[in-house]
C-alpha cells in the first residue's frame, strides 16, 4: 500500500483505518487527482455571476476584461486577508481575556509580570502601575491598535521593526495601519472591478502581511506570554505511542490555547479525578495536536503543567482519533477538518467546538470559550470526556512509536541558555561553526507527502551546519522525526554538532506554534540589531516547505517583506500570471531584499538556501 507519510505511526494508522473501511484524508487526496490546473495556477475567478472565468491560451481575459495578472494578484489579496482576519481573532480573544483578568472577571492570572511591564513601558505607559491596572491598559491599547484607521501606522511596527525596514516599507507605501481597517480596505479593493491593478494588489498583500506580522504574530505572542507565561526549555514527548489506553484522554486541537490551559487545570481537580476513577479510568490526560499542542508543550513547565505530549499535526488528526483512545476533542480556532467528524463517528469520540467561530457539520455541542467562565467550562469539558470514556468501543489500536522532545525555545530562553545575550551565537556564526539560520515553519500538506519534504529539508540544512528553527506543524514533523532531541546532533555537520553539544540543545529548535513564527521575527530582529545591519543582510532563510492555508500565505509574504529568501512548497497558485511570478521570485528583491524561492525538490531547495546563506556570509565578511 502507498505510504503517504514520513512517519511510521501515521502510515500504520492509515492502513488500520482502511482495514476498518474508513475513508481518511489520504484517500480523499487520491480521489481528487488530477487536481484542476486552472486552480493550481490561480487563474480561476468566481467573483461575479459572469463567471466563473478562467484564463487559458484561447481566453486571455475574463468576461470583464481582467487579465491573468489581475486575477492571480486579486486571489492572493483575498487569501492574505483571510489569514490576517484569523490572526486578528486569535489576538482579540487574548486581549479580551487579559482585560477580563484586569477587572477580576476571569480565573486566569498574569503569568509573566516582567514582560507585561516591559511591554507597557514600550507603549509609553508607566511600568510601575499595579499589575492588573497595567494589564488592562495594555489590552486596551492592543484593541484600539487593531481598530484604528488604516492611514495611521501601527504602533508595533514603529516600536519594534528595525528602522531600516521601516524606511523601506514607508517608501513603498506598505506600512500598515489598524488591522481591521486593513482587512476592510483589502476586501473592498479585491471586489469585482474596484482595484484591478496587479502591482497595487501585490503591494496590498505585502501591507497585509506586515500587519499580520506585527499584530497577528508579534502582538499575539507578546500578550499570550504575558497571560500564559513565556516559554522555557522543557522536556516532553511526541507521536502516537505516548497515548495511554487506560486514562480519559482529551485532545487539545487548534491554535488558541486558552480553553486547553483551563482544562489542564480542571483535570487536576480531585472531584473530577474521582469521577474518572469511578468510570474505570486510571486518570485524566490532556494531549496536544497541531498548534494548540505546541503552545501547551512549550509552557508545560508553567501554566500548562501536566501536559501529556504532542500526538501530531493537522494531517494526523483523523489517525489520532482512529486509535479509538481519544475521548474528547476540543476544537479551538482553525484546522479542525470536516473529515474529522466521519472518523469520530466510527468511534465513541466526542467532538466539541470551544470557540464561537468554530462550527462543524454534525457537531452540535459547543462550549464557546468565555474568559469569565473558563473554569466552569473546563470542568464541563472534562466531565464530558469522562462520560465519553464510558462509551469506548473495543480496544484502542495504538502504534508504539514515540520520540523525546526538547521544546520551549523562546527568544528569552535562548538568551538564557547563551548566558544572557546572543553574543555566543553571533560568534559561532562569525566563526562558521554555525553557517546561518533557517526557519522551517508552517503547515503540512498532502500534495507534498505528509512531512516528508519538510524533514528532508531540515536534515539537509543541519548537515550543512545551518541551525534550524521550527514552528507550526513543522515542529510536530521535527518532533515525530526525532530531530528535536540532542541525539539528533549526530546528523548535523561538525560545527553545529559541537555548538549543540556544548549548549545541550538539539539542531532543530522548537519555537512553538505557527503564531510563534513571530518569535523568529523577534530573534532575527535582535540578531540584526546586534550586528548593526538590516535583516536582509543576515545569513538567514525561511522555508514553508508544506504550506497549506491562508495564515501561512501571509506568513510567507511577511518573510519576503522582512527581506528574507523564502522557500515555498508546494508551488503557490500564482504561476498563471507571468507578472506576479516574476515580481515575487525576482523583482521584489529590489524593493524589500527578500524573494520567493520555488523549488519542489527538497534537496535542491536546501542547496539553494545554503548557497544563499553562503552569499550573505561573504557579503558580511564572515569566515
Ligand atoms: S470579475 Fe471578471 S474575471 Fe471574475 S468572474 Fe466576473 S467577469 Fe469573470
Ligand atoms: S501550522 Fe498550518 S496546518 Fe498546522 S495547525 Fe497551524 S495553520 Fe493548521
Amino acid at each position: 500500500m502507498k505510504e503517504f507519510s514520513a512517519h511510521e505511526s501515521t502510515n500504520l494508522m492509515y492502513r488500520h483505518a482502511r482495514e476498518m473501511g474508513l475513508e481518511t484524508v489520504f484517500d480523499r487526496h487520491e480521489a481528487q487527482q488530477p487536481q484542476c490546473g486552472f486552480g493550481m495556477q490561480g487563474v480561476c475567478c468566481q467573483l461575479c455571476s459572469h463567471g466563473p472565468c478562467r484564463i487559458s491560451f484561447n481566453a486571455k481575459r475574463g468576461i470583464c476584461g481582467a487579465t491573468a495578472d489581475t486575477i492571480v494578484s486579486r486571489n492572493l489579496v483575498r487569501l492574505a486577508t483571510h489569514g490576517v482576519a484569523a490572526y486578528s481573532h486569535h489576538l482579540e480573544e487574548l486581549a479580551r481575556t487579559v482585560k477580563a483578568v484586569s477587572e477580576g472577571r476571569s480565573p486566569f492570572e498574569i503569568q509573566d509580570e516582567s514582560k507585561l511591564r516591559r511591554t507597557a513601558a514600550l507603549f509609553g505607559l508607566d511600568p510601575g502601575r499595579p499589575v492588573k491596572d497595567l494589564a488592562g491598559a495594555v489590552a486596551d491599547l492592543l484593541i484600539s491598535e487593531m481598530r484604528k484607521d488604516s492611514r495611521e501606522p501601527l504602533a508595533l511596527v514603529r516600536l519594534l521593526a528595525p528602522v531600516s525596514r521601516q524606511e523601506i516599507w514607508d517608501k513603498a507605501g506598505i506600512t500598515p495601519g489598524g488591522v481591521l481597517s486593513e482587512i476592510r480596505d483589502a476586501l473592498t479593493k479585491s471586489m469585482t472591478s474596484i482595484n484591478t491593478d496587479p502591482m497595487d494588489l501585490l503591494l496590498t498583500t505585502l501591507r497585509l502581511s506586515i500587519a499580520a506580522g506585527y499584530m497577528g504574530l508579534v502582538g499575539t505572542i507578546t500578550v499570550q506570554d504575558i497571560l500564559l507565561g513565556t516559554p522555557s526549555v522543557v522536556h516532553s514527548r511526541a507521536d502516537l505511542g505516548i497515548l495511554d489506553r487506560d486514562t480519559v484522554n482529551i485532545l487539545a486541537h487548534g491554535h488558541v490555547p486558552l480553553m486547553a490551559t483551563a482544562v489542564l487545570k480542571a483535570a487536576e481537580e480531585e472531584s473530577l479525578r474521582e469521577l474518572a476513577a469511578g468510570a474505570g479510568a486510571k486518570g485524566i490526560k490532556v494531549y496536544g495536536s497541531m498548534c494548540t499542542g505546541q503552545e501547551l508543550m512549550q509552557r508545560s513547565g508553567s501554566s500548562a503543567s501536566g501536559f501529556a505530549g504532542q500526538l501530531g499535526n493537522w494531517l494526523n488528526q483523523e489517525y489520532i482519533v482512529a486509535t479509538g483512545a481519544i475521548d474528547l476533542v476540543m476544537m479551538d480556532m482553525n484546522c479542525s477538518t470536516p473529515g474529522l467528524k466521519q472518523t469520530a463517528d466510527a468511534f465513541h469520540t466526542k467532538l466539541v467546538s470551544v470557540d464561537r467561530v468554530v462550527r462543524m457539520e454534525g457537531v452540535d455541542t459547543h462550549v464557546d470559550y468565555s474568559p469569565e467562565d473558563a473554569d466552569k467550562q473546563a470542568r464541563q469539558l472534562v466531565a464530558m470526556a469522562i462520560e465519553a470514556f464510558q462509551g469506548r468501543r473495543g480496544h484502542p489500536f495504538i502504534p508504539t512509536s514515540q520520540a523525546s522532545v526538547v521544546a520551549g525555545f523562546s527568544v528569552e530562553a535562548i538568551q538564557d541558555a547563551l548566558g544572557g545575550s546572543f553574543g555566543p551565537l553571533l560568534e559561532a556564526i562569525e566563526a562558521g561553526s554555525i553557517k546561518g539560520i533557517a526557519a522551517v515553519v508552517g503547515c503540512t500538506n498532502t500534495r507534498n507527502g505528509h512531512d516528508s519534504k519538510g524533514l528532508a529539508i531540515m536534515k539537509e540544512l543541519m548537515k550543512n551546519d545551518v541551525l534550524v528553527l521550527s514552528a507550526g506543524c513543522m515542529s510536530s514533523a521535527a518532533q515525530m522525526g526525532s530531530l528535536m532531541c540532542p541525539e539528533a546532533l549526530q546528523g548535523a555537520g561538525s560545527g553545529l554538532r559541537e555548538v549543540g553539544e556544548a549548549l545541550g540543545v538539539p539542531p532543530v529548535l522548537n519555537f512553538g506554534s505557527c503564531v510563534d513564527i513571530g518569535r523568529i521575527g523577534v530573534a532575527v530582529t535582535s540578531l540584526a540589531l546586534a550586528m548593526g545591519v538590516d535583516p536582509s543582510r543576515l545569513p538567514v532563510v525561511v522555508s514553508a516547505p508544506e504550506y497549506l492555508e491562508q495564515k501561512a500565505v501571509v506568513d510567507g509574504v511577511f518573510a519576503v517583506a522582512f527581506g528574507l529568501l523564502t522557500h515555498l512548497g508546494p508551488i503557490p497558485p500564482v504561476t498563471g500570471s507571468p507578472l506576479v511570478t516574476k515580481v515575487l521570485t525576482q523583482d521584489i528583491e529590489g524593493l524589500t531584499g527578500g524573494r520567493v524561492l520555488v523549488e519542489e525538490d527538497p534537496l535542491k531547495a536546501a542547496r539553494a538556501m545554503v548557497d544563499h546563506i553562503e552569499e550573505k556570509r561573504l557579503s558580511l565578511g564572515a569566515r
